[in-house]
């Protein structure tokens, strides 16, 4: 069996559905199950919507914009142009309720965000259909994906693997089931976080015990984003380590999420391109077989808050790294990297909610300075291990380039090497390091 994951890219207009029906039906002697993103850009526009009503803004342009989107799909499609009307109408209550409230929650906010799916799997079913191949929408959490209450990164409870085997054994037509959207055991709408179709197909996968294939964009994991170095080449081969190195620092091809479903089943993830597909794209497995390549690939995430932490009493007394964790387990902020001195520590979080109430518990024990705008690089490779002085040409590349590092980390694991540099530096320091590393 098998998981066809298309992502948001791969759906953005009536052509690149019917492209991804093409790959499907191509693929229906696997039993595949569809996994489905929303159309492109539309989950962004949900939540513009939502946040303009919450400021006591006008957005009928707004709902009417979605609204014209998905129609001129349809129409494009020959389909039916009322088909999802049902589910703009909800929205359109949802963001009703919103602008009368004059705010949003985390639940409405997950609300808000789960029409784009739930539009999106009625039109490939639709589709699918109208060339002859029988298939079904689902709603994830009407086949087994309920989660915890953690709106905007909601965790699939532990027996919803099972709960989709049993369901999915059931159903004879092709599956097309929305990505990204669960829901919580009292019946809310909850989400697995932005990029998170990516994880509902590995959890899928795993159900089925079936191979989880990523069909997006580009052609599969590159040795950098494409967008940012025109030469980045394909990795076709790749372990679940390096990938879920990549993948949590800011590789956004894959979510990072994605791999933990994989490695529990030692199951292979796939990443294709739905505009290339028979470009064998990049395999993920345990273990990658061994290439002359020191580093694989270079990672980078934007527009993360670097945090400097001074003690204030007894410089780094014992128990004060745990006193400080636990301030930022109160607040469930997941700290990216780490670096510490005798006095300082040096953390980062990917953005600044709550961090004055961090700062606020820590007042008295440690002086707290937060930089804003800054970027991680993650240089990550399984042969770097092997081969000494890549610290000492990573930092002196961008050196010469004039490039200023904050923070360094390298990993026990010894697959990456992780700095700061600031948001305006990044590209240039993912370009040179490219440019050494793989010229
Ligand atoms: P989808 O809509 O299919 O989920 P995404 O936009 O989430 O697609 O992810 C695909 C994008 O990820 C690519 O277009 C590319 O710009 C970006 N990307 C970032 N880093 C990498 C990388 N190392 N390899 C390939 N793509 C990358
Ligand atoms: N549509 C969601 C997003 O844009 C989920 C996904 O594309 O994976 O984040
Ligand atoms: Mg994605």
């Amino acid at each position: 069996m098998l998981v066809m994951k298309f992502g948001g890219s791969s759906a953005g207009d009536a052509e690149k559905i019917k492209n991804v029906c093409d790959i499907v039906k191509s693929k229906l002697a696997q039993k595949p199950v569809v996994v489905l993103s929303a159309v492109q850009g539309i989950t962004d526009k949900l939540i513009e919507t939502a946040e303009k009503a919450a400021n006591d803004n006008d957005v009928s342009k707004e709902l009417d914009e979605i609204k014209q989107k998905h129609h001129k799909i349809l129409k494009d499609l020959e389909l039916d142009e009322n088909l999802v009307d049902s589910q703009l109408d909800e929205f359109n209550k949802v963001v009703d309720k919103i602008f009368i409230m004059k705010k949003t929650s985390p639940e409405l906010m997950d609300e808000v965000q789960s029409f784009g799916e739930k539009m999106s799997v009625r039109i490939v079913a639709a589709y699918l259909n109208k060339i002859g191949i029988k298939a079904k929408a689902f709603d994830a959490y009407d086949i087994g994906m309920i989660t915890t209450p953690d709106y905007g990164k909601a965790e699939p409870l532990p027996d919803t693997e099972e709960k989709i085997k049993e369901f999915l054994k059931k159903v004879k037509e092709v599956p097309v089931v929305t990505g990204f959207i669960g829901k919580d055991s009292a019946g809310n709408i909850t989400t697995l976080g932005r990029g998170g179709s990516d994880y509902t197909a590995a959890v899928v996968g795993a159900a089925i015990n079936g191979v989880i294939e990523i069909w997006t964009d580009v052609n599969g994991i590159m040795s950098a984003d494409p967008r940012v170095v025109k030469e980045a080449r394909t990795i076709d081969q790749i372990s679940f380590n390096e990938a879920s190195e990549l993948a949590y620092f800011g590789a956004r091809v894959l979510h990072p999420k994605t791999i933990w479903p994989a490695i529990r089943k030692n199951i292979p993830v796939k990443i294709l391109n739905s505009f290339e597909p028979s470009h064998k794209g990049t395999t993920i497995v345990k273990e990658a077989s061994k290439t002359k390549e020191i580093i694989n690939a270079i990672a980078c995430k934007k527009n993360i808050c670097l945090i400097n932490i001074i003690s204030t009493r007894m410089l780094l007394a014992h128990g004060f790294l745990a006193r400080l964790f636990s301030v930022f387990e109160d607040y469930k902020k997941s700290v990216d990297m780490v670096a510490t001195s005798e006095v300082s520590v040096s953390l980062t979080v990917d953005n600044d909610k709550d961090l004055d109430k961090v700062k606020d518990d820590l007042e008295g024990v440690a002086a707290i300075k937060v930089e804003k705008n800054k970027a991680i690089i993650c240089v990550v490779g399984e042969g770097m291990s092997h081969v000494p002085g890549i610290s000492g040409r990573t930092f002196s590349v961008l050196g010469k380039n004039k490039i200023n590092i904050e923070m360094i980390s390298q990993g026990a694991s010894e697959i990456n090497i992780s700095f700061i540099v600031d948001n305006k530096d990044a590209d240039k320091a993912v370009q040179v390091l490219h440019k050494e590393f793989f010229s």
